[in-house]
C-alpha cells in the first residue's frame, strides 16, 4: 500500500481513493493505469496511525513540502487531514503543507470547515475545471450535481480567510482562450490566485 510517496521535490500522501466527483477524465477509471506495481490504489485506507508511521520512515528535511494529493478528493477525510497536517507542523513547523483538493469539503462535512485549516494548512490548491455550472458538471459529474460549481467558489473564498494561498487551477487542454479566461475572472473575484496548469499526456 503506497501512503506517501515522492514527487519532484515534494513529498505527497495518498490517503483515500473515494471522491464526490466522477471526473471523465480521472486515472481512477482508467484501471490499467492504476494497477501498476507502484501504483496509487488502495486496497482499504490506511489509519491514521499506519499514515504517521509512513512518514516517520521518511526524512522530512530533505522536502520542500507535503501535498495531500492521490488517487482521490483527500478532504474526504477532512478529520484525518487535519490531524496528521497538525502532527506534521508539531515536527516540522516550516514544512509548508498543501492541499489538492475539488473544493467541495464543506458540501461534503454539510459544514464549514475553513476555520480549522487555520494555522496548519498553508496553500490550498482546487481543480476549477470549467467557467461555468453546466460545464463543470458535464465534466466533473459531483454528487451535488451543478451546485458543485458555486460550493467551490464559496470554499475559496471562505478559505481564503484562513490560507496564506488558495489558488484556482485548471488545465491547458480542450479549453478554449475564452474560457480560461473567464475562470481567471472568477479566481479574481472569488479573491484567489489562478494557475494554469500544464497538461500531462
Ligand atoms: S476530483 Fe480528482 S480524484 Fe476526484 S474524480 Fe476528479 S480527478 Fe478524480
Amino acid at each position: 500500500m503506497t501512503i506517501t510517496y515522492e514527487f519532484g521535490d515534494a513529498l505527497y500522501v495518498n490517503m483515500t481513493n473515494r471522491c464526490s466527483n466522477d471526473c471523465t477524465f480521472c486515472v481512477r477509471n482508467n484501471h490499467d493505469d492504476v494497477n501498476g506495481e507502484d501504483n496509487l490504489w488502495l486496497d482499504r485506507e490506511p489509519t491514521i496511525e499506519e499514515i504517521k508511521e509512513d512518514f516517520e520512515k521518511r526524512d522530512l528535511s530533505k522536502y520542500s513540502c507535503v501535498v495531500f494529493c492521490g488517487y482521490g478528493e483527500p478532504l474526504m477525510r477532512f478529520d484525518d487531514c487535519i490531524e496528521i497536517a497538525k502532527w506534521i507542523k508539531e515536527k516540522c513547523p516550516f514544512l509548508p503543507v498543501r492541499i489538492n483538493t475539488n473544493g467541495q469539503a464543506n458540501m461534503i462535512e454539510g459544514r464549514d470547515v475553513t476555520p480549522l485549516l487555520s494555522g496548519v494548512i498553508d496553500t490550498v490548491s482546487i481543480s476549477l475545471n470549467a467557467s461555468n455550472a453546466k460545464r463543470y458538471d458535464e465534466i466533473c459529474q459531483s454528487v451535488f450535481g451543478e451546485a458543485a460549481f458555486e460550493g467551490i467558489q464559496e470554499f475559496a473564498r471562505l478559505a481564503k480567510r484562513f490560507v496564506p494561498k488558495v489558488v484556482f487551477s485548471i488545465v491547458d487542454h480542450d479549453i478554449s482562450k475564452e474560457e480560461i479566461e473567464a475562470c481567471r475572472d472568477i479566481a479574481k473575484n472569488c479573491g484567489v490566485d489562478f494557475r494554469i496548469r500544464e497538461y500531462i499526456e
